[in-house]
């Protein structure tokens, strides 16, 4: 591939990167030819194989990123085994339900810790390695940056928090060369959305207002992801692109 989406050569840091949305995005960036270091609990063993397969080098970091404490180490061994990062993909996030009059400390603070905090303060420690060559920092954001959703109180802060964020970093970032941006997935069948799908009432109402007519597959994001960490966006800052079956739209 070369090109203006042309990877090669390039290291991507992907969190969350062992399934869903995150391995989606990973695969995407590795097919562009970028080597991939994917941050996650649990293994990311399909993710692995199939970078290998694009041929590309595979790195993982377990690192559990409710709290601040992995996060040097993250940047750390990264940069040990590739020597750079060009590329950061915040893509890990939780997700907690309840009613906001029943909604705890405890939920709140779960999500706001992995979606907010360790979002911004990964995106700091590796901005600092970005400083002579430039870089791309990619955050997965939400239709709930945009809208106020029911029952998920701290996911919806969260995420609305991360698209200020984003805009706020590529304020402080564009002139140093570092392109910050942001994704907001529509609804996706992950994970993340299972208890929705599981929901009659709720999966039949979202599939109903998607124009699209059908839920996001994680492989729909890869295009989205290569374009904002390849050349082809370096005029492009602060942005949070829905990609979302026309969602937003309705
Ligand atoms: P998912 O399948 O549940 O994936 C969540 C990912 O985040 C997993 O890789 C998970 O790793 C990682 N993660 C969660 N808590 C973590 C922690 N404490 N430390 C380290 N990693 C952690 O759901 P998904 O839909 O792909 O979600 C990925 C991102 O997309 C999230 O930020 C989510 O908010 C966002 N998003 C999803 C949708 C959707 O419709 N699905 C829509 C908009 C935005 P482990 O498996 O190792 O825990």
């Amino acid at each position: 591939m070369t090109g203006p989406f042309d990877l090669s050569g390039k290291v991507a840091l992907v969190t969350g990167a062992n399934t869903g949305i995150g391995q989606g995005i990973a695969v995407a960036l590795a097919g562009a030819g970028a080597d991939i270091a994917a941050v996650s609990r649990g293994a990311p063993d399909d993710t692995a194989r199939a970078v290998a397969a694009a041929g590309r080098a595979f790195l993982h970091v377990a690192a559990d990123l409710t709290t601040m404490a992995p996060i040097a180490g993250i940047v750390e061994r990264t940069l040990a085994r590739f020597g750079r990062i060009d590329i950061l993909v915040n893509n890990a996030g939780t997700i907690r339900r309840a009613d906001a009059l029943d909604f705890s400390e405890e939920d709140w603070d779960a999500v706001m810790g992995v979606n907010l905090k360790s979002a911004f303060f990964l995106s700091q420690a590796v901005a600092k390695t970005m400083l002579l060559s430039g870089g791309k920092i990619i955050n997965i954001a939400s239709m709930l940056s945009f809208q106020g959703g029911i029952r998920v109180a701290s996911y919806t802060a969260s995420k609305s928090g991360l698209a200020g964020i984003t805009k706020l970093l590529a304020n402080e970032w564009a002139a140093k060369g570092i392109n910050v941006n942001a994704i907001a997935p529509g609804y996706f069948a992950t994970n993340n959305t299972e208890a929705l799908r599981n929901d009659e009432t709720r999966s039949r109402d979202i599939l109903a207002r998607i124009p699209a007519g059908r839920w996001g597959k994680p492989s729909d994001l890869g295009g989205a992801a290569v374009f904002l960490a390849s050349a082809a966006s370096d005029y492009v800052h602060g942005a949070v692109i829905p990609v979302d079956g026309g969602w937003l739209a309705r």
